[in-house]
């Protein structure tokens, strides 16, 4: 067995063709979508035809047939290219994942195809106003009623659902209103009559819009809903730790674009006598400082999805929790460093290095807030008592 740490050759040359088709769009593609209200559509269905967005999913519904960690390199490659796709973490990682791993046949031969290839747009509704990072206060309920379920709550914060034909709503079955979330996940049609979507102003300038959701006796068949609603939370979970993985792959592409920008100017940039800024120690040290913490979250988002595909569900969490936080953290660090670097020109818009710092700081706050997973390091590694 080799001692060397690398990843297979195959996701070697994965990284390569992914860096291929996304530095043709780049980041002036990105930042035109923004800013004239466009979407990313060209891009996303480029990456469908060769395979990038179903990656993970499996061979015999159209998928790749790789893994987590096949698909958070593509999503990583990506943002490093200055093309993050956030629909990735969303449409192919939680709800790919959850119907592969707990839908019926017919519902896997329905949606992974077309998931796969781009052609569907899943979104992924679980963040309600008056629950926020407490999933189990949710109160969007599913009612039976003969062949039909009767959905009815609101979401917010929901990314992309202009851009998704389906969401996967996160809701609890009528008698299943109190005590813990005992999660029932619905396959709901964005042109289903009763479902609005109004969407959120956000600072942040990206071709992703955020929405709040409300869903009025909105009703769906009975085979919407995916998985067993006695399920339990395993197959909500099947879902997260692909999203926090994917979190934190973007959060590390993100980090190696903007770190990549700042290592270009400090090299270019000279005010004192022949040496360039970069020559500084109070220039270069903080860039080292980020290469090293930036290196330390992506072999955490590896080490997660390793143990994602390798079926140990509970170590993928533990460790999906900790590279989130991790990447969480140095995407801040590196775009602040990135924007000092530049002086003023890394608060101009030809730059583009401050609406990064917004991009940034979400990988903080979601999917899951670095204070919960602080909270869930603290009670389930280190075995402290529960704070909250
Ligand atoms: C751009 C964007 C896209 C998003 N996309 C989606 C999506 O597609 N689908 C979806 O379902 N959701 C989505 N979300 C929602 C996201 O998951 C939530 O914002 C996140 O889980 C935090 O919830 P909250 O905003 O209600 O914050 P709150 O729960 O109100 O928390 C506010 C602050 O209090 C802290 N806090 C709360 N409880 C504790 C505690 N016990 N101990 C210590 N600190 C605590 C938090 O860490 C946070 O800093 C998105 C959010 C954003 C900003």
């Amino acid at each position: 067995m080799s001692t060397m740490f690398t990843e297979p050759e195959e996701r070697v040359a994965l990284r390569e063709a992914v860096k291929k088709l996304a530095s043709k769009y780049g980041r002036e593609y990105i930042e035109k979508q923004a800013a004239e209200g466009g979407k990313t559509t060209e891009l996303w269905l480029e990456m469908g035809k060769n395979g990038f967005l179903g990656v993970n999913l499996p061979e015999e519904y159209g998928g790749g047939g790789g893994g987590m960690a096949d698909l958070a390199a593509v999503l990583e490659e990506a943002a490093a290219a200055g093309a993050p796709l956030l629909m990735m973490v969303v449409s192919p990682a939680i709800v790919g994942s959850i119907i592969a791993r707990c839908g019926t046949e017919e519902q896997k031969q329905h949606w992974i195809p077309k998931i796969a290839d781009g052609s569907v747009t899943a979104a992924f509704g679980i963040t309600e106003a008056d629950a926020g990072s407490n999933a189990h206060k949710i109160t969007t309920t599913a009612t039976r009623d003969g062949d039909e379920w009767v959905l009815n709550g609101q979401k917010t914060f929901i990314s992309g659902v202009d851009e998704a034909q389906v969401v996967l709503i996160v809701s609890r079955t009528a008698d299943a209103k109190t005590g813990k979330l005992k999660p029932a996940l619905f396959m709901v049609p964005t042109d289903a009559p009763g479902f609005t979507k109004q969407p959120i102003p956000m600072a942040w300038k990206a071709p992703e819009k955020q929405f709040t959701l409300f869903l009025d006796n909105v009703r769906v068949p009975a085979d919407a809903l995916v998985g067993d609603e006695d399920g339990g939370l395993w197959q909500l979970f099947a879902g997260l730790n692909p999203e926090r993985i994917m979190g934190a792959a973007m959060s590390c592409g993100l980090g190696r674009y903007a770190l990549e920008k700042a290592v270009e100017y400090a090299k270019a940039r000279s005010v004192w006598k022949d040496a360039p800024i970069g020559a500084h120690q109070g220039i270069q040290h903080p860039l080292a400082k980020a290469k090293i913490e930036l290196e330390q979250a992506r072999l955490l988002w590896q080490k997660a999805a390793a143990m994602y595909d390798a079926g140990d569900d509970f170590g993928a969490g533990e460790y999906a929790n900790m590279a989130k936080y991790a990447a969480g953290e140095v995407a801040c660090n590196i775009t602040d460093v990135a924007v000092h670097t530049h002086g003023g020109n890394g608060l101009t818009e030809e730059y583009g290095l401050a609406n990064l710092l917004i991009a940034a700081r979400l990988g903080r706050i979601a999917p899951v807030s670095r204070e919960m997973i602080l909270n869930f390091v603290a009670m389930h590694t280190l075995g402290l008592p529960k704070s909250y």
